[in-house]
């Protein structure tokens, strides 16, 4: 059968979309690779979504998400996407065990966390190197951390942490932050909370099964210091999920892959849209995820009408 959009990732902006394009009577699939809710769902705590005036937990926020989409009978697979054949009208997504056909495609994967690039890193994630305090916080309970990156994920997630953990260090490049001023205020209010500023991680290091030190460096003097520590979390960025994207798409992309598109959210390939964080813009969070995925639907839906 031929859908008449294919959503590849249930993210924010995926299941946003869904519910748009559903509403608007579409005929929908989404694919997801992993549990619906993208990185939302691995935040502690959401506090900017506006509608809730308590913080609320983004697994919280994102099952509400998606019971809210599947009330709509939307139809989902858990599948990972291998890549995509966008040239025709007829646009297909291949997965591992299937090939889907749609009219249009809305791509809404997302990104991932970047990762430092320390000496370590690979040989200790899941013992010691984290990417996710919400999902690993508690193994470090009455324990010291290090939380390495100065935006506002390294500041939010450092101040969970702090809650949890005996102390938290942060150790950020450059001598400012760039997280939001108030993330800065309650990091600096926070008693177990200690800051080093210009400093990098050079290497992660341990006995066969955990983290005990890290290998630092002063940015100005280059002295190198030794600073025990039971884990390391890493939060110095996001990197699209378009590992599925080739260049023969032909889809217009940025030095680090995120994808372009115009005002309305089609790229460069008629009939191929992006919305949330894969797309080229200048902020990414669940608002704007959210945003994205009701306006892709005018798009989607203008460009069926015309094409139909
Ligand atoms: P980000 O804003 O890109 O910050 C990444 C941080 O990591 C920067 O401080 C950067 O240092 C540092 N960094 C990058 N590469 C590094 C390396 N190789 N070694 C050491 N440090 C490195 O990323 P983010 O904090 O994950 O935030 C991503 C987006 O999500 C942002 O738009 C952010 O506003 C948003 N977000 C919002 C909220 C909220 O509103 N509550 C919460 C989380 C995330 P430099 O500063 O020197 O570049």
């Amino acid at each position: 059968m031929i859908y008449d959009v294919i959503i590849i990732g249930a993210g924010p902006a995926g299941m946003t979309s869904a519910i748009y394009t559903k509403r608007s009577g579409l005929n929908v699939l989404v694919i997801e690779q992993g549990m619906p809710g993208g990185q939302a769902a691995t935040t502690h705590a959401i506090e900017n979504y506006p509608g809730f005036k308590e913080p609320i937990s983004g697994p919280d926020l994102m099952l509400n998400f998606f019971e809210q989409m599947m009330s709509f009978g939307v139809e989902m697979v858990t599948k990972r996407v291998e890549k995509i054949n966008i040239s025709e009208p007829v646009k297909e997504v291949v997965t591992s065990d299937a090939t889907y056909q749609a009219k249009a495609l809305i791509l809404a994967s997302g990104a991932q966390p970047r990762l430092l690039g320390a000496e370590g890193e690979g040989k200790y994630r899941g013992k010691g190197v984290s990417y996710c305090a919400t999902c690993d916080g508690f193994f470090f309970k009455d324990k010291d951390v290090v939380v390495v990156g100065g935006g506002d994920s390294a500041l939010e997630e450092s101040l969970y942490l702090s809650k949890i953990c005996k102390s938290v260090t942060i150790i950020h490049r450059r001598e400012t932050f760039r997280g939001a001023k108030i993330l800065q205020d309650r990091v600096y209010a926070a008693e177990n909370i200690t800051v080093m500023m210009d400093y990098m991680v050079e290497e992660i290091a341990g006995t066969e099964d955990k983290v005990t030190a890290l290998q630092i460096k002063h940015v100005n003097t280059e002295e190198a210091s030794s600073l025990a520590t039971d884990g390391v979390f890493i939060f110095v960025g996001y990197l699209p999920n378009a590992d599925y994207i080739v260049p023969e798409n032909g889809l217009l992309q940025d030095g680090l892959g995120y994808i372009g598109t115009d005002e309305t959210l089609m790229t460069d390939q008629p009939g191929v849209f992006v919305a949330g964080d894969l797309r080229v813009k200048t902020l990414r969070q669940v608002t704007t995820a959210v945003g994205d995925g009701a306006l892709v639907n005018v798009a989607v839906e203008r460009y069926l009408s015309e094409v139909n």
